[in-house]
Parts: structure tokens; sequence; C-alpha cells
């Protein structure tokens, strides 16, 4: 597997690529991988030819407070993940390859970036945006994978792509889960041993929604209040939000008639960890 820094030599590695008839992968992570990262590059391995993986903790998707400094990083382990898993190049950046001085340009999926995470994270899906921009034009994959775990991100990408005539496919992979069903992410190192059980909560609340409306429940607002009485039994720090939105246009819906995804955002310690599933309306 091939490390690369430079912008130049991603360009000319893809560019050989497709010379040669190959069909190029992307997977954009922010490092410190786990098996829910790997997933995703087992997918891209299994629809293309080569599979260029980035490691790039990303400034212009953080706010001042957030957790950018302490984002966890572990570039050797995650080396040692992707070799194993056989990716077969790893774009590493510095900041300043990708934000070069005079750097202004950016882009706004305006009406999927407000609701949700947009809500908390002002700015945040901008900064998404722009960097997966960038990186599809210095990749220049036919093909890029994101993660169900981070769903609005995906429907940010998902709209870009189209909105903007990219001429790539994006697949979503499935959600990777720990033995207890706790979405697996990077930021779960962040959880003290207490807050890991009762993080489980999660997917089982996630569990009880999908069972209601399994059984003829439609109205949002029970749905909700449901899952809410139940996470806060596991003693949250906080509830960001739950909320049932349409899954295509994350709009809240009042009713579940459409397909919909009932997606959180709650605290445990100083973790804020994202889940979600996806509701279809009752059919009788
Ligand atoms: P991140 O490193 O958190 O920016 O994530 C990089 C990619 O991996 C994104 O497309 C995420 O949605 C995806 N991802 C992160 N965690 C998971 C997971 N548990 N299951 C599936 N995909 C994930």
């Amino acid at each position: 597997m091939k490390a690369l820094q430079s912008i130049q030599d991603i360009q000319n590695w893809s560019q050989a690529c497709k010379k040669n008839g190959h069909k190029v992968s992307f997977v954009p992570t922010m490092g410190f991988l786990h098996e829910g990262h790997l997933s995703l590059i087992r997918l891209a391995k299994k629809n293309s030819d080569q599979v260029c993986v980035s490691i790039f903790v990303n400034p212009l998707q953080f706010a001042t407070h957030e957790d950018l400094d302490a984002y966890p990083q572990d570039l050797r382990k995650d080396f040692a993940l992707l070799e194993k898993e056989g990716a077969d190049v790893v774009f590493v950046p510095k900041p300043k390859e990708i934000y070069q001085q005079g750097f202004q340009t950016k882009v706004d999926v305006t009406e999927l970036s407000k609701n949700l995470c947009g809500k908390s994270r002002p700015g945040h899906f901008e900064g998404v945006a722009t960097v997966v921009l960038k990186l599809f034009n210095i990749v220049q994959p036919d093909l890029a994978v994101f993660g169900d775990k981070d769903f609005q991100q995906k429907r940010v990408i998902e709209r870009m792509v189209e909105d903007l005539h990219l001429n790539l496919k994006i697949l979503g992979a499935p959600i990777g889960r720990e033995y207890d069903g706790l979405a697996m992410s990077s930021r779960n190192m962040y959880l003290s041993s207490e807050d890991r059980e009762n993080a489980s909560v999660l997917y089982r609340s996630l569990q009880l929604a999908k069972e209601r409306v399994e059984k003829g429940q439609m109205q949002s607002s029970s749905i909700i209040a449901a899952v809410r009485e139940f996470i806060e039994r596991a003693h949250p720090t906080g509830i960001d939000y739950i909320q049932i939105c349409d899954a295509k246009s994350l709009k809240d819906v009042v009713q579940i008639k459409t397909e919909s995804v009932l997606c959180l955002a709650v605290y445990f310690g100083k973790a804020r960890l994202i889940d979600n599933v996806i509701l279809e309306p009752f059919q009788q």
C-alpha cells in the first residue's frame, strides 16, 4: 500500500489507474479506524479495481469549541489495518495541502444541511461538503463510499453530487455495530466504562421505535416521546435531538407515511453519539 501526502501524487496515481482501465473507488475518513470504516473499504473493493482511503481530520467541519484538537489519532495502527484490508493507496494530506493560502470557496447544500446535526453544529456540513468536493477533485474516483451511520452527511453528499453534476457514484454502507448494538465510532473511546455500558440504550431505543412502527404506530411525536423516555432511564448527560424525518428531504414528519428515518444525537459524558434507523411506513 502506498501512503501519499501530496495532491500531485494522488492525481498521478489516479490518472495512471484510469489509463490502465481501472475503476477507482474512494473512502474518505478522519482516521482512528474501526470495523465500521473497514466495512466501507470492503464494499469499495468489491465494486472497483483500486481503492484509495483518505485520512484527514478536516478543521473546516469543527466549530471552535468542538473536539478538533482532541480528535483521536493512531496513524500507525490505521496503516496496518488498511494494509491488511487491501487498500491500494492511503492519502494523508497536511491541512495546508488542502487549505492553501487564500482559500475561500465553500459548498453549501442549503436545505439538507439545516435540520438535525446541522442545527446544533452550524457550518458543519458546509465544512464536510467543501472538503469532500475537494477530495473528489483530487482523487477523481469513479465511486465513493459513505456510511449510513452519518445519514445526514450521506444525503448531503448525494445531493451535492447530483446538483453539481459530479461524475461519480455514491454507495452507502450499513451501520457497523458493537456486540451490544452501539454504533461503532472513533468517539466511543471518550466513553467511561459506565457510560459505554449505558450507551447501548441508543440501539435498543431505535429498535423500540422500529417495533412501534411495525405495529402500526405512525405518529412521530408519540414514538419520539417513547424513545426519549427509554433513553433517559440510562442517564445520558444530555439529549441533543431525537427526530423523525423524511429519509429523502430530512424534513420532520408528523406522520410516518413515506420512508422515514429516526435520527438522534445524545451525550454520554463528553461524547456526542449519533445513530439512526430507517422506518418504513406501516402497510396492512
Ligand atoms: P469518520 O472517520 O467518522 O469521518 O467516518 C468516515 C466514514 O466512515 C463516513 O462515511 C462514516 O459514515 C463511516 N462510518 C463511521 N462509523 C461507521 C459505522 N459504525 N458504520 C458504518 N460506517 C461508518
